[in-house]
């Protein structure tokens, strides 16, 4: 359902994952709740708590500038180049770089001075990228689909959803003029395949046309237990602003994809720290034990970071905590019997025909 195509997808990333996810329910190797989500607004409970953290520890952020390009000098990072809201450009030194950006930005910044040091960086052109972006229905009434995450398999668009009102500490009647009760945050996972609505995909669907669609393949869903969300329950709606509509081209463009675990992107992707000493990645393409682009793999990367940072800094700081994942030891025999088969060039045991 999620960004990860059944016809792209790394075997590796998906096994892994799948096992976390099948444990997950039974307990095993679980270290809480099943579903784990935000008690309220991402912004409210998470981003601005830990950006007055960040501040109080004396960092400073500066907003709306853009990181164009690094300078070496003697194989280091000397300063990095940005350039702000305003247009204007400036270079900033430093003694460490950490560069926390996606992978197709981040991959803009290896230069031939960069890769002249560290080489492996040039392997993440072959990274992929694919989109799946939210909506966010605002209702007027509560909208009880399930008290956890809703997947609509049927949906060509390939949906999940979350009610979030009912998981939010702060209610949503709180917020605005209060005439909104509910949040129906969807994901869409699939922007290739066309709708039931307008027959297109969502990528040649206008802003308007995409909301209406999803609209229309979540009740088409939810049809089957009667009216379970009606037109007239829907107050508004927003749509992610990275995706925006290209008037010339009638298509959309995506200012925010997602890194998809491609089969064989292990090989390309880095590690947090490489050849070039003061120089740091952390983000969901670095390699990490979570191994699935998601906040826990970009988290775990930036761990690796700090404490390779600490390291190279020759503190005696703590260092980060790291994790690794669960594996069940009944799927051992079968990991040593993939890999031997792997090993001789054969296919995956239950590689079969269907
Ligand atoms: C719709 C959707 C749903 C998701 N759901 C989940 C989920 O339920 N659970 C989960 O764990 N993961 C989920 N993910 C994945 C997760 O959000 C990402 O894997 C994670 O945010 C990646 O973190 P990151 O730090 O690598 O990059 P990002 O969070 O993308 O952070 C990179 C930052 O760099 C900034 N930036 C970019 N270019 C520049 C530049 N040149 N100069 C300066 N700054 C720049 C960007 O603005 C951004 O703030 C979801 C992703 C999407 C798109």
């Amino acid at each position: 359902m999620v960004a990860a195509k059944e016809n792209v997808a790394s075997v590796r990333t998906i096994g892994t994952m799948g096992e976390q996810f099948l444990g997950n329910p039974l307990g095993i190797g679980n270290d809480g709740g099943l579903d784990r989500v935000l008690n309220g607004p991402t912004t409210a409970v998470w981003i601005e708590p830990w950006m007055r953290r960040i501040r109080e520890l004396g960092a400073e952020f500066a907003l709306g500038t853009e990181v164009r390009g690094l300078e070496v000098r003697d194989r280091r990072i000397v300063a990095a180049r940005v350039i702000d809201e305003t247009g204007a450009q400036r270079t900033i030194e430093a003694d460490y770089f950490v560069v926390a950006l996606p992978a197709e930005r981040a991959r803009t910044l290896w230069s031939p001075q960069v890769l002249a040091v560290q080489p492996e960086l040039a392997g993440m052109d072959n990274l992929v990228t694919d989109w799946m972006n939210g909506i966010q229905f605002y209702l007027r009434r509560s909208a009880d689909i399930s008290r956890g995450h809703t997947a609509y398999i049927d949906a060509p668009w390939s949906l999940t959803s979350i009610s979030q009102n009912q998981l939010w500490r702060r209610k949503l009647t709180e917020f605005g003029d209060g005439a909104v009760r509910d949040c129906l945050s969807v994901d869409i996972s699939d922007w290739n395949t066309p709708g039931i609505l307008f027959g297109k995909p969502a990528k040649e669907c206008t802003h308007e046309e995409i909301a209406r669609e999803a609209w229309a393949q979540i009740r088409a869903h939810l049809d089957d237990r009667g009216e379970v969300l009606g037109d007239a329950d829907l107050h508004s709606w927003f749509l992610d602003p990275g995706i925006t509509w290209q008037e010339g081209q009638r298509r959309n463009a995506n200012a925010d994809p997602l890194l998809i675990n491609t089969a064989g992107s292990w090989e390309y992707r880095p590690q947090a720290h490489g050849a070039v000493e003061n120089l740091f990645l952390a983000g969901d393409y670095v390699r990490t034990n979570v191994d699935l682009a998601t906040m826990e793999g970009a988290n775990e990367s930036a761990r690796a970071a700090v404490n390779a940072l600490l390291d190279v800094a020759g503190s005696n700081a703590e260092r980060c905590r790291t994790y690794t994942l669960f594996r069940a030891p009944e799927l051992e025999p079968l990991r040593r019997i993939d890999a031997d088969r792997y090993a001789a060039g054969q296919p995956n045991l239950f590689d079969m025909p269907v």
